[in-house]
């Protein structure tokens, strides 16, 4: 199947944390609490699709309840935020599932060796240009940028332009807060 007809059957996006949204990166205070920087631009690109009703998942190995509320604050349900998760491809099939999606109506993003399996089942598998090199050799797409430096917003603008849906609802937006 061509490129862009992948794109045109995505209905939903997924994303890992670590490596995608951010940089990969961590810093410890010094309360040993683990501190992340988030590309708000790639949070404004969830906004977007959020808005116009793509259903959002985070499937995280992270277990940091501030990054549940982050990723709320961006219009993920909480509970398709996944934590803890060992087994990615579990908590994929969970979301698809819930939402009566098929993997292929999915886009994932990730970067590295857990997110493999979830990257090969989706419709369109994302990595950063900076993932490892079993990501690059599976992912559908290689964005021109690394991890933490527009990964999503590429990602998901690149979707919602080609469906025609990339359209900034000033109203829905400001409901969202
Ligand atoms: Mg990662």
């Amino acid at each position: 199947m061509e490129f862009q007809d992948k794109l045109l059957k995505i209905k939903a996006f997924a994303l890992d944390i670590d490596g995608v949204i951010t940089d990969g990166s961590v810093i410890v205070d010094s309360n040993g609490k683990p501190l992340r920087n988030f590309n708000e631009r790639d949070g404004f690109a969830l906004r977007m699709a959020a808005t116009h009703d793509y259903p959002l998942a985070v499937i995280t190995g992270g277990s940091l309840e501030q990054v549940r509320f982050r990723m709320t604050q961006y219009g993920v349900k909480a509970e398709d935020v996944y934590m803890h998760s060992s087994n990615k491809i579990v908590d994929f099939k969970r979301f698809c599932d819930k939402y009566g999606l098929q993997p292929d109506e999915v886009l994932y993003m990730g970067d590295d060796l857990p997110d493999l399996a979830v990257i090969m089942a989706a419709g369109v598998g994302v990595g950063p240009s900076d993932s490892c090199p079993e990501v690059l050799e599976a992912a559908d797409y290689i964005t021109p940028c690394e991890g933490g430096r527009g990964v999503v917003r590429h990602a998901i603008e690149m979707t919602m332009k080609a469906q025609g849906t990339w359209i900034f609802n000033v109203q829905r937006y400001g409901d969202m807060f």
